[in-house]
């Protein structure tokens, strides 16, 4: 790789846990990439490699059967899955984001009963909060959880949620109380397991983050008992689910550094074997220019993904610092994927190499756990907040 993780910052036993997570990319993952994802093929051979090794717990604690790692174990681990390929990292980004939330908000109960189940995959999935009307604005969805007897009755529609069809778990954002004032007082989270009433109406098909499945879901009646409250309380599953996305961002800011690094190695290699007007491209002035931002935008979207992690993991506030990753990260590696298209000419444009393929998964980066519009609106208003006149 053109540029690396810094040894000297790493214990041992990360040391030892990403030159597991090398082995497992070079001969488990990067054979395969280019025929799953031109199929569109759900990898599930990788996937079950993923589950023997016990990803699905890289975050949970041992108490319950996970690794217990850190944040910024976890985003170098997803740095360097998506170097190789973005679509592996987003099976198990969600489904951390899931079970992560049960750790921080779940009664005793919910975790011991989930949390062991999360850990070794047996229970998989991911975060359902979109819906065909609302994204940004979530305070604005309708999917509804009435109270019958001992169960909630759901019904409403998702949409893009990831893992929702090949994994058998979501988190569910539901409205208790469609009156509230504030409306986030009426919103609530559920562990919604597959059953009667929870139809995947639909695999949507998208430019990129090929694989990996994201669906519109309908909730036709659909039952949950009231034990899969998270935390046994109504009203607070916006701000529940708020907490884990700084985690969400901080993860697809490492997916960003891994695309933004992924695309610079193809770019320095490509440039020093394809020659035009007698010498090879990397001496031309032009081709510098954009290996020297390249490099640079991917060492500095790697430092703010690590400062932002490393807060987290010091339990401070860090919407600012998980947005600014996520901001810049995932530009860096929209803008590397771009710059090695160009640098790779007409090659860069054709299906055979992985360049195209970075292209086309980037800018989803841009969009998912807040939109970047949205990440530098928080970053201004806590910037503000951090510092009043
Ligand atoms: C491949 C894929 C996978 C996904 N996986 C999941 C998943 O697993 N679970 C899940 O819940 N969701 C998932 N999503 C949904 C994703 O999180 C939303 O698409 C995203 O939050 C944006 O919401 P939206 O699409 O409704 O856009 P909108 O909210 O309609 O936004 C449209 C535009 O308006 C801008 N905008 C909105 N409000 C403001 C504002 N106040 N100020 C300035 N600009 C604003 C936005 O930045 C954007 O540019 C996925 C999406 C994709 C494409």
């Amino acid at each position: 790789m053109t540029t690396q993780i810094p040894e000297d910052t790493m214990t041992d036993e990360e040391i030892m846990i990403l030159d597991s997570i090398d082995k497992f990319i070079e001969t488990d993952v990067r054979p395969f990439v280019h025929q799953l994802e031109h199929d569109d093929e759900y990898p599930q051979k990788i996937v079950d490699t993923m589950k023997e090794m016990g990803l699905f717990g890289l975050m949970i604690a041992p108490e319950f059967g996970g690794f217990g790692v850190s944040t910024l174990t976890y985003a170098r681990i997803i740095e360097k899955i998506s170097t190789v390929w973005m679509s592996v990292a987003g099976i198990i980004n969600s489904h951390m984001i899931m079970a992560m939330t049960v750790q921080r908000c779940g009664t005793e109960a919910q975790k011991d009963h989930y949390l062991p189940k999360f850990a070794t995959g047996e229970l998989r999935g991911g975060i359902g909060l979109t819906e065909p009307d609302a994204g940004t604005d979530l305070q604005a969805i309708r999917t509804t959880a009435v109270r019958d007897g001992d169960d909630y009755v759901v019904n409403g529609s998702k949409m893009w949620i990831t893992n929702s069809g090949s994994g058998n778990t979501i988190l569910l954002l539901v409205k208790t109380d469609t009156t509230a004032e504030p409306r986030h007082k009426g919103m609530s989270l559920l562990i919604a397991e597959k059953g009667d009433g929870f139809i995947v109406s639909k695999k949507l098909e998208k430019l990129g983050y090929k694989g990996i499945d994201s669906n519109a879901l309908t909730f036709d009646g659909y039952r949950v008992p009231v034990d899969r409250l998270i935390g046994g309380v109504e009203g607070v599953g916006l701000k529940q689910v708020l907490g884990g996305l700084e985690l969400g961002r901080i993860n697809v800011a490492a997916r960003g550094v891994g695309i933004a690094q992924a695309a610079l190695d193809e770019a320095v290699a490509y440039a020093q074997t394809r020659k035009t007007f007698g010498k090879p491209i990397c001496e031309h002035q032009a081709i510098q220019l954009k290996l020297g931002e390249m490099t640079t935008r991917t060492h500095a979207a790697r430092l703010l993904t690590e400062a932002a992690a490393k807060a987290y993991d010091r339990g401070e506030r860090c919407d600012m610092e998980a947005g600014m990753a996520k901001y810049f990260a995932t530009e860096a590696g929209l803008e590397n994927a771009i710059e090695a298209m160009r640098i790779f000419g007409g090659y860069g444009y054709s299906k055979e190499y992985n360049v195209e393929r970075l292209y086309r998964d980037a800018p989803l980066l841009t969009i998912g756990e807040g939109t970047n519009e949205l990440q530098r609106i928080i970053i201004a208003k806590q910037i503000i907040a951090r510092n009043p006149a």
